[in-house]
């Protein structure tokens, strides 16, 4: 019976996406604890689709009123045509007037406008062409109205969303369907409706996994494109990325931020006598040491060579201190010769060094771990003392 469920679980694992992490699986399902950087450039390329989209809606939309002038009579094919001037008047603003922020919520905003106006325009349609008895080929056109619904859930399909947020941006469009339906209540054609409420459905379920498979490599493509193939910690440009972006959030919110410039000490005694692998294989250790006593939101970036910069979100100094102490009791990994390894750290944080620009937070830090080498080594430091130019030192 075990082995049997063993089974069924290890085949259902093999449909995930391979391309991704075990860590990373969740991320397909809900936006929380998703990284802040894929947040970010998933917010932008949502933006940049969902003007992509209005453009072509804006121009594709009015093109429809001269078949409703051949095919109706007056007045339904103006109020028709008045309808669909205002959506595409409305798609024309969001085209101009929507630009990428790389926020989520800005992100999402912008979706619910893009939905809102074909869903609006469908209602009204729909309530408009049902109060009319039509025939031969004016019938057939109004019953392509009821085909906007079908387009709208297939364009869900370009965004990268996870699978809450397809289903939430899917159920207005369900709903309204429903409403549609039950507007026409007593002339309604029940069987037909059910089959094309199932084929919403389904095209929701496709939609749904076409726009996680495309999260997955773009997953996938920021992991390969922000770390550092060594140790797989962030690279430099990835942590100056998350840093600016950190500190204009914690700069917003009143909170502190920590950063830890962290050196090891002697490594390259280690590349001379043991050969730059051994050099290598201490890094890797070293970064595995350290992620195992860091915080869930905590970022270790690989700054330069055997140079890293631990960035602590909403971690006072005090709390900076005591975790980086911590660290240093854990260890860091052993030598070739067997002997522990050390490193000297600077810290600095946003409050407590009255600083609001990310460079100017990782040259402090970066000034006191110099002092902590000038000190002994093997230390944290925190402030340096009256007198001392760090100048002389940077
Ligand atoms: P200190 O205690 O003053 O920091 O001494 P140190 O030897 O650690 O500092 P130094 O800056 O003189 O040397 C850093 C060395 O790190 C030099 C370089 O060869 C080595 N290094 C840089 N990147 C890598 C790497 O990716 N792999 C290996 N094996 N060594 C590296
Ligand atoms: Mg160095
Ligand atoms: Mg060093």
């Amino acid at each position: 019976m075990n082995q049997l469920a063993e089974i069924i679980w290890q085949r259902l694992t093999g449909l995930m996406p391979g391309e991704l992490k075990k860590t990373e699986l969740p991320w397909l399902a809900t936006p929380f604890q998703q990284l802040s950087l894929l947040t970010s450039r998933r917010a932008t390329m949502i933006v940049n689709r969902v003007r992509l989209f209005a453009f072509l809606f804006a121009v594709l939309t009015p093109m429809w009123i001269l078949v409703d002038f051949l095919v109706f009579k007056p007045p339904l094919w103006w109020q028709l045509a008045l309808m669909r001037l205002g959506a595409s008047a409305a798609f024309t603003c969001l085209v101009l007037f929507y630009r990428p922020r790389g926020n989520l919520l800005d992100a999402y905003r912008a979706m619910a406008l893009l939905f809102a106006i074909p869903t609006l325009f469908y209602i009204a349609s729909y309530s408009v062409l049902g109060s009319h008895e039509l025939t031969g080929l004016s019938a057939a056109v109004s019953s392509g109205y009821a085909f906007l619904p079908f387009v709208l859930l297939a364009g869900l399909s370009i965004f990268p969303l996870t699978l809450i947020e397809n289903l939430i941006l899917a159920s207005p469009i369900l709903i309204a369907q429903l409403v549609a339906a039950a507007l026409r209540w007593p002339h309604l054609d029940l069987p037909a409706f059910l089959g094309t409420f199932w084929l919403l459905v389904l095209i929701t379920g496709v939609s749904a996994l076409a726009g996680m498979s495309q999260l997955a490599f773009m997953i996938a493509l920021v992991r390969q494109a922000t770390r550092d193939p060594l140790t797989g910690m962030f690279s430099r440009n990835s942590g100056e990325e998350m840093l600016e972006l950190q500190l204009i959030l914690a700069n917003r919110s009143g909170a502190p931020l920590a950063v830890a410039f962290i050196d090891l000490d002697h490594f390259k005694s280690i590349n001379d006598q043991y050969g730059h692998e051994a050099g290598d294989k201490v890094l890797i250790i070293m970064t595995r040491h350290i992620q195992a006593c860091l915080r869930r939101g905590d970022m270790l970036t690989r700054w330069g060579g055997e140079e890293f910069l631990l960035i602590m979100p909403n971690t006072d100094l005090e709390q900076a201190i005591q975790a980086l102490e911590r660290l240093r009791e854990h260890g860091l990994g052993l030598r070739p010769d067997g002997a522990p390894v050390t490193a000297s750290i600077g810290v600095a944080e946003r409050m407590g060094d009255a600083t609001e620009d990310w460079r100017a937070l990782v040259e402090l830090a970066d000034h006191r771990m110099y002092y902590a080498k000038q000190n002994g080594r093997n230390q944290v430091c925190a402030s340096l003392p009256a007198g001392h130019d760090p100048l002389a030192h940077g």
